[in-house]
C-alpha cells in the first residue's frame, strides 16, 4: 500500500470509504474526516505440499484466465497448461487480468488438451476435472496423491466429455445457493487450493 488511506467519513453524507486523507467524499462531494488508518497486510507464507500443475481446456475469458494465472502463483502451482482456443499471455489484455503473475508462472500452449491429459496421466499425475456431472465426487473426498493434474473447462460446455472420460477423479465443489455455478477461475483457485494443502 504506497499512499496514505485511511477510512474516511463524510461531514455531510455519512459514507464511510477508504482514501487519501482530507479528499472530498464522492457521493455528495462535502469534506471527509479521516477516522483510522488503513490495515498493513502481511502476506501468510505458505508451505504448498501437494504438487499441482492446471490445465485449462478451452476457457474462453481472458479475464478468468488471467484470474487463473494470479491464483496459480499464489497457491504454488507448478505450472499452468493452455489448451485449445484458450487465451495464452500473448494476449494483450491477459497481463491486466493476472497482474503481472503471468512472468512468475511457467506455462505452455497445448492445441489439443485431450493428448495433454493422455500424456500427463502417463507421466504419473492424478486427473482431476472440475465438473458437475451425476457421477461427480466432492472436491473434499478426492484421495491423496502426489501429483494432481486439475482440469478446468469451458464456460458454456465445461470439461471436454473425452477429457472426462481420462479423468480419474470427476470432482465438484459442494454448493448451496441458488445459482450453483460458480466463475470457472473462481473454482480453479478453490480446487487447487484444497488439492495443493498438506494432507494428514
Ligand atoms: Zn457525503
Amino acid at each position: 500500500m504506497d499512499k496514505n488511506w485511511h477510512f474516511l467519513q463524510c461531514d455531510d453524507c455519512g459514507l464511510r470509504f477508504p482514501g487519501e486523507v482530507d479528499i472530498a467524499c464522492p457521493v455528495c462531494k462535502a469534506s471527509t474526516k479521516a477516522t483510522i488508518a488503513a490495515a498493513s497486510h502481511e502476506d501468510m507464507d505458505g508451505r504448498a505440499t501437494q504438487t499441482v500443475l492446471g490445465v485449462i481446456d478451452n476457457l474462453r475469458s481472458v479475464h478468468n484466465i488471467g484470474s487463473i494465472f494470479r491464483s496459480a502463483d499464489c497457491l504454488g502451482i507448478k505450472e499452468l497448461v493452455i489448451g485449445g482456443i484458450s487465451a495464452t499471455p500473448d494476449h494483450p489484455k491477459l497481463a491486466r487480468a493476472a497482474l503481472g503473475a503471468q512472468d512468475f508462472v511457467s506455462w505452455r500452449y497445448v492445441k489439443n488438451t485431450l493428448l495433454e491429459v493422455e500424456a500427463l496421466k502417463a507421466a504419473g499425475y492424478t486427473i482431476v476435472a472440475l465438473e458437475a456431472t451425476s457421477t461427480s465426487i466432492p472436491l473434499d473426498e478426492v484421495p491423496p496423491a502426489n501429483k494432481y493434474a486439475v482440469v478446468v473447462g469451458n464456460e458454456v460446455v465445461g470439461v471436454d466429455p473425452h477429457i472426462l472420460q481420462q479423468a480419474d477423479y470427476i470432482a465438484a465443489i459442494p454448493m448451496t445457493g441458488n445459482k450453483r455455478s460458480m466463475n470457472a477461475a473462481v473454482a480453479f483457485g478453490v480446487a487447487s487450493y484444497a488439492l495443493a494443502k498438506p494432507r494428514t
